[in-house]
């Protein structure tokens, strides 16, 4: 058995699933099972929807709903082939409920949770019918699955954490046995409370579900479906030319991961961590690709590096305070206060009497700086990006530090960070200096490639 993830793009459009059903075709004597992103930027939509209704515009979300009845319909029904009636019911049967929800919501004016996944998980409920469908018109027996029924959560909605003992037990009752009869589908990100009510993953949290799906039935690899061929060695959006990454471990994926490489969230794969279960990242447009294979072994690498991750427009903020000699709980206070305005903290680096911390931009930043200043001086500096070096071998490599530095004496750097998982080296620089500092260290740490680790 294997899982095969297709993200949003990848079922968009009448032929982004015959490509799908291509890619599946050829792999079906594996016994796959497909788990679907909602269609192209319907989660977004659908969440508009239900923040438009209940804040009483009814007539925009119901102008909403018309949009996406009429997308799911061109592009869905387009491959559902001879059972197109069916499935024209049952788009229509969904889009019937949410108008009459979205009337009842911009009478209430108001909009739980709770109400907000059950409107949200229309997306892979319709997505993961409408690839079954596709799947069969193309001649391949297929058997949709209702998410719902496997993924067990508990009831924090839009952000439901999932029972894992009870999911992975259905999914050895039910998931695994229904691949002898046609390849599976089912939606990702949704879930249901042992009482039935619907429930989501989280934002993306599609990967998360092919993760679990994965280890439940003790898939032998879990493949992810996106755009991109795969990790890169430097981040396409600030460097054309970077070359793909055929093996890398799950470790620095995850390093990678944190820092704008978009490609895949690590906490979500980590059920496949943990059950050591190869994750493959592959480009649904160009399937020929070999793509990433993230494992937990992978073989040895002759360069130092395996990629140069960054993230532009980040904030740091600078905290001193002299109070802070030799004074413990002063850092417990310090992400305190981050914690309470439930802002993530990406990069730290700490001295006897400051600490120096890197955050998303946020509008509260103000406020924060205020609570700080109760305790501590307080300095903030914008529109800087954070640039990681990840690689297992950092560790092993003398010298890096010096390379590195060398290559961008030039660029004033504002905050250094030696992770503690000894995999990756970051610092901070301006944005004006992001292009010049990583096409130096591209050239400087992969002018020469492994052959057996780079395409
Ligand atoms: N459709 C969901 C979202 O957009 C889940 C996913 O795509 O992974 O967040
Ligand atoms: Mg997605």
């Amino acid at each position: 058995m294997i899982v095969m993830k297709f993200g949003g793009t990848s079922v968009e459009s009448r032929e982004a699933i015959e490509r799908l059903t291509l890619i599946v075709g050829r792999q079906r004597h594996r016994q796959p099972i497909v788990v679907v992103s909602a269609m192209g930027k319907t989660t977004n939509k659908l969440l508009k929807t239900a923040q438009e209704a209940a804040a009483g515009r009814r007539d925009q979300a119901l102008t909403l709903v018309d949009e996406l009845r009429a997308y799911h319909l061109i592009e869905g029904l387009a491959v559902a082939g001879a059972a197109a009636a069916d499935l024209d019911r049952y788009i229509r049967a969904h889009f019937d409920w949410l108008d009459e929800l979205v009337k009842g919501l911009s009478i209430v004016g108001e909009l739980s949770p709770r109400s907000m996944d059950a409107i949200a998980s229309i997306g892979e409920r319709l997505s993961s019918l409408i690839v079954s469908f596709a799947l069969r018109s193309a001649g391949i027996p297929s058997v949709h699955i209702d998410a719902r029924k496997i993924v067990v959560t508990d009831d924090r909605f839009t952000q439901a954490q999932c029972d894992f003992a009870e999911t992975y037990l259905r999914c050895q009752q039910s998931v695994a046995p229904a691949t002898e009869a046609g390849v599976v589908v089912m939606g990702g990100y949704i879930g249901a409370t042992l009482e039935d009510q619907t429930t989501t993953l989280g934002r993306g949290g599609s990967d998360f579900s092919a993760a679990i799906v994965g280890a439940g039935v003790g898939a032998e690899e879990i493949q992810i479906w996106t755009d991109v061929d795969g990790m890169l060695t430097a981040d396409p959006r600030i460097l054309a030319g970077g070359h793909r990454i055929k093996t890398i471990s799950f470790a620095e994926a995850a390093e990678l991961a944190y820092f704008g490489a978009k490609v895949l969230h690590p906490a979500t794969v980590l059920p496949a961590i943990e059950h050591d279960i190869p994750v493959l990242i592959l480009n649904s447009r160009r399937p020929d690709v070999e793509g990433t294979r993230i494992t937990s072994q992978p073989p040895p690498c002759l360069n130092a590096v395996k990629s140069i991750s960054c993230k532009r427009g980040i904030t740091i903020a600078n905290i001193h305070s002299t109070r802070m000699l030799m004074a413990h709980g002063f850092l417990r206070r310090v992400f305190e206060i981050f914690d309470r305005f439930e802002i993530p903290v990406d990069m730290i680096s700490t001295s006897e009497v400051s600490v120096s911390l890197s955050i998303d931009p946020t509008d509260r930043i103000e406020e924060i700086a205020a609570e700080l200043r109760q305790f501590a001086q307080v300095s903030v500096e914008e529109n800087l990006s954070i640039i990681c070096l990840v690689g297992e071998n950092i560790r092993h490599t003398p010298g890096i530090a010096g390379r590195v530095f060398e290559c961008i004496r030039d660029c004033n750097i504002r905050m250094i960070s030696q992770g503690a998982s000894l995999l990756n080296l970051g610092f901070v620089v301006a944005d004006a200096d992001l292009n010049r500092a990583v096409t130096a260290l591209h050239k400087e740490f992969f002018s020469v490639l492994d052959p057996a680790v780079f395409d």
